[in-house]
């Protein structure tokens, strides 16, 4: 398995920042790359290669594709009208221009994509335009550029969308919908300085469309990590061995860039690539009913989150409400109720629980069962049950499911718990009272198991506690249902987590606190 992703650094956004910021592009995105790859270190993403559009290795790579594609007959070039700016002398392609979307009215259309509608756009397409930087109107101005015919490819993508099992019904009718309304040849140039240079003959100044560009970097990016790893060939084997899979993670405004556009290159590389076995779309989460939105400080920022609670509260609060199906929404009473209820009370209760009854009742060591009973024998077949649900979610990435699923397994060792009372079967029936914790041990080692994609630092902090040798992360699936021998002996167990005693207010102040105190200025050592 091979995990990669990259910061996507090209594209008008980036430009439109860096003019904005008056910086240029490359300093922009040296910046935010650094600080990205950062900040996913500290959410724990266990990427194999995080790496950048930028990257030598990705720019010949999808200069060489794009060369394939050329060659065989898909790629053509023809004059074209599109906006231009008199103010500020640029064409606008994509983000450097809005207006209304010819589809469903939204005023806010970006020259590339409706946000509210989806739909891919073409800027001379929008109705009332202007440049985003100047808000003048443009005009109209000749170019050449240079197109992928997609309407040759669309009974492929058809076919390939009709028979992906995997896909979920958001991606794949977004994507057939589009189909049936006729592709259209789309362009791949630029006239922008910033980006990929064209590799087509007479397209010199011309840049890559970043879409083009940016989905072929999970490509480059496994290129990269395996020659990075010593097996500069064995990039092939995940690309083309008719074994692999491709699995992408995407939000649903993303769809139709890896449904359409990342197959299309790939089928008219003429390269047998695999094409994506499954894209998990989500849908969006709002805050507190509201889109979360940068420019008018709506939602809480990831590197804000750390500072107010620990990462696997919030990497739990994210999947437990992921947005699989529809829009799901943040508020702090349901945070709170997640890790509260859940989390803590639920999850990381009966962990202590059990843990701390064998540290302080049987010395430390796993108590040898009795003769387990019909109960005992039904909660054992339980964890088996579960834990083959909770690989089967995840396989299905319907990672919220799996999470629930994590604490429905605690659960029922709470219950179990609860109706035996075995603290007061110690002096009755000490076997029943050792069978049980026995059982629940058993149950803690599939929760450090299957909690470990979850909450990582706990399941590690699990894994220490139950003295087992190895990293949680790391081990087989198959070990969550090894049993923990009797006579094992663990570490003395502590809270995994604290309950939160606040209220919405609270947590309000708490974040402002944050925020100012992230705000003042902080002498880095890479700051002159
Ligand atoms: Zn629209
Ligand atoms: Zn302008």
């Amino acid at each position: 398995m091979l995990m990669v992703s990259g910061s996507d650094e090209h594209g008008t956004p980036i430009e439109v920042e860096a003019i904005k910021q008056g910086i240029t592009p490359k300093e922009l995105t040296d910046r935010n790359h650094a600080r990205v790859a950062e900040l996913f270190r500290k959410w724990d993403a266990s990427f194999d290669n995080y790496t950048r559009t930028e990257s030598p290795v990705h720019k010949a790579f999808v200069q060489e594709t794009l060369m394939k594609i050329y060659a065989n007959g898909y790629i053509f070039s023809q004059d074209t009208q599109m906006l231009y700016c008199e103010y500020d002398h640029r064409f606008l392609p994509d983000r450097f221009v809005e207006g209304k979307c010819p589809y469903c009215g939204c005023e806010h259309a970006r020259g590339d994509q409706c946000d509210r509608c989806g739909r891919l756009l073409e800027t001379t397409s929008l109705m009332e335009p202007y440049c985003v930087i100047c808000k003048n109107p443009p005009t109209v101005k000749t170019t050449r550029h240079w197109y992928i015919d997609l309407s040759r490819l669309a009974d492929r993508l058809s076919e390939y969308i009709k028979a992906n099992q995997q896909l979920q019904a958001n991606a794949k009718n977004f994507s057939l919908n589009w189909i049936k309304e006729g592709l259209k040849p789309r362009a791949v140039t630029r006239d922008v300085e910033w980006g990929l240079p064209a590799p087509f003959p007479g397209a010199e100044g011309k840049t890559i469309y970043v879409w083009v560009d940016a989905v072929l970097g999970y490509v480059s990016a496994t290129i990269e990590a395996c020659t990075q790893k010593g097996v500069p060939e064995k990039w092939r084997e995940y690309w083309f061995n008719k074994q692999a899979k491709t699995l992408y993670f995407v939000g649903k405004d993303n769809i139709p860039f890896h449904t359409i556009i990342l197959p299309a290159l790939l089928l008219a590389s003429g390269e047998d690539y695999n094409l994506p076995w499954n894209v998990s779309a989500t849908e969006f989460l709002q805050f507190k009913g509201e889109k979360a939105s940068k420019s008018k400080r709506i939602g809480i920022w990831i590197d804000e989150a750390l500072e107010l609670f620990p990462l696997d509260y919030w990497r739990f609060f994210l999947i437990v409400t992921r947005p699989e199906s529809k829009d799901t929404n943040f508020s702090w009473d349901f945070f709170l109720e997640k890790i509260n209820a859940d989390l803590n009370d639920t999850y990381g209760n009966f962990i202590h629980r059990t843990l701390s009854f064998i540290n302080s009742k049987f010395n430390s060591e796993i108590p040898k069962p009795g003769e387990l009973t019909h109960e005992d024998e039904r909660v054992l077949q339980t964890i088996k049950e579960k834990t083959e649900t909770i690989a089967k979610q995840i396989e299905e990435s319907s990672l919220q499911s799996a999470a629930n699923t994590l604490v429905s397994l605690s659960r029922v060792g709470n219950q179990y718990l609860n109706e035996n009372e075995p603290w007061n079967l110690m002096k009755t029936d000490p076997a029943k009272a050792a069978s049980i914790f026995y059982v629940c041990a058993q149950i803690v080692k599939a929760l450090a198991v299957t909690s470990s994609p979850f909450v990582p630092s706990t399941a590690e902090q699990l894994w220490h506690t139950l003295n087992i040798k190895g990293i949680a992360g790391n081990c087989l699936w198959q070990e969550a249902i090894n049993s923990l021998a009797a006579g094992h002996r663990i570490n003395k167990s502590k809270p995994l987590f604290n309950k939160i005693d606040a209220d919405e207010k609270e947590l309000e102040e708490m974040l402002t606190q944050v925020r100012a105190k992230m705000s003042q200025p902080v002498k880095h050592a890479d700051q002159q």
